[in-house]
């Protein structure tokens, strides 16, 4: 059956020349073959992708309702498949042709901008009073103050609170501020606790990406012993990578979505869409720092995707190394945003089932249309 997320108005694939392969995700075995010799041997190191296509036959008193759907009745009976596993992370993705050229219900926000509207005068709406303190006090920001999460994920928990209601009002400056303000609380929090030195940023937008109020804010953690083990996973797979190849890991999974042309440079910062998400639209950022360049990729990447493609609810995470020492090396290791679109909040079904947690991420946008669209914003950010 379907799962009816990621609803997005349908995007025409650019023309091309016949004599050029389109870039399109089910066109990728292609477009890996075209890549110069040098290019194809760092794609093998990290990537494997496979294609196959699924058959069924459908009964004519379906046939009306397939072709309203999906176009035509042979595009169904016959359904190309490319899974994309990452050798390194261990990170996999299926896209189906059908998913991706799907037609798609064009929705306004009218629904959801009434639920933000009704949630005002919140607790976030008055911190000071409507949210506990950590025992060191509060960092204020320009538009923003931290607060102590009342039910706490670890040790230290803290919140960045935006001083907007609405989730989805973001400028570059607020950007900016809401990550400034929870590194600032980082400091503070790592100073009260040196033992806890391994920083976590994040930031669940409304409720399907888990937000428990939807007055705009991020949270932040510090823990103690060693990284969240998504994120030691990570290290230990980079680490392994450079001792086999000599080569970070990092810049070569850039250099492979570059090639693509599913990745480009920004000032310092290395913009990937990837080729394995979590789910749809992931997009990595690769700084060398927590700096503003990076900050300011993360909001471009937010306002294209909230105004050029609808989204409105999202997940970002930054993944780095810890703030103070540590017993295992770190070196070579970035700091790693990832912003994933976590699709339409007033449809019911969940985006994430038992092939996310258990086998790999299922897919139904393109990353290239993705790309696509980011090449063009940060030409003009
Ligand atoms: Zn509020």
């Amino acid at each position: 059956m379907l799962n009816s997320t990621g609803l997005e108005k349908r995007r025409e694939p650019p023309a091309q020349p016949a004599h050029e392969v389109a870039p399109r995700i089910l066109n990728l075995p292609e477009m890996v073959a075209a890549l110069s010799d040098e290019d194809q041997e760092r794609f093998d190191r990290i990537f494997s992708v496979s294609e196959v296509s699924g058959a069924l036959a459908a009964p004519e008193a379906m046939h009306d309702w397939i072709r309203g759907y999906f176009g035509s009745v042979e595009a169904v009976a016959n359904q190309q498949i490319i899974k994309v596993t990452n050798r390194v992370s261990w990170e996999g993705a299926l896209y189906n042709e059908l998913r991706a050229r799907r037609p798609l219900e064009v929705r306004g926000t009218a629904d959801l901008d009434r639920v933000i509207a009704e949630t005002r005068n919140d607790p976030f709406c008055h911190p000071l009073d409507g949210t506990p303190a950590d025992t060191f006090g509060r960092v204020q920001g320009k538009h923003s103050i931290t607060a102590s999460n009342v039910a706490k994920y670890d040790g230290s928990h803290g919140i960045v609170i935006f001083d907007e209601h609405h989730p989805l009002a973001l400028t570059r400056e607020r950007v900016r501020d809401y990550i400034d303000t929870a590194w600032k609380w980082g400091q503070k929090a790592h100073a009260a606790d040196p033992s806890a030195s391994y920083f976590f940023f994040m930031w669940n937008c409304v409720w399907k990406a888990a937000a428990s109020l939807v007055h705009g804010h991020t949270q932040m953690t510090l823990t103690r012993d060693m990284h969240y083990s998504k994120v030691e996973f990570l290290r230990r797979q980079a680490a392994a990578y450079c001792a086999q190849y000599a080569a970070n890991y990092f810049d070569d999974l850039h250099a492979v979505h570059r090639a693509l042309q599913l990745g480009f440079a920004w000032r310092n910062v290395s913009v990937a869409v990837s080729l394995t998400p979590v789910k749809e639209r992931e997009t990595l950022l690769i700084a060398s720092s927590l700096n503003d360049n990076l900050k300011d990729a993360i909001f471009t990447v937010l306002d294209t995707f909230v105004k050029q493609f609808g989204v409105t609810s999202f997940n970002v995470a930054i993944q780095m190394p810890p703030i103070g020492p540590a017993a295992e090396d770190w070196s070579g290791f970035p700091v790693l945003a990832r912003i994933v679109d976590r699709g339409d909040p007033m449809n019911r079904t969940g985006d994430i089932g038992a092939m996310e947690l258990y086998a790999a991420s299922v897919i139904g946008t393109d990353p290239f249309f993705v790309a696509e669209a980011l090449d063009a914003a940060f030409q003009e950010a």
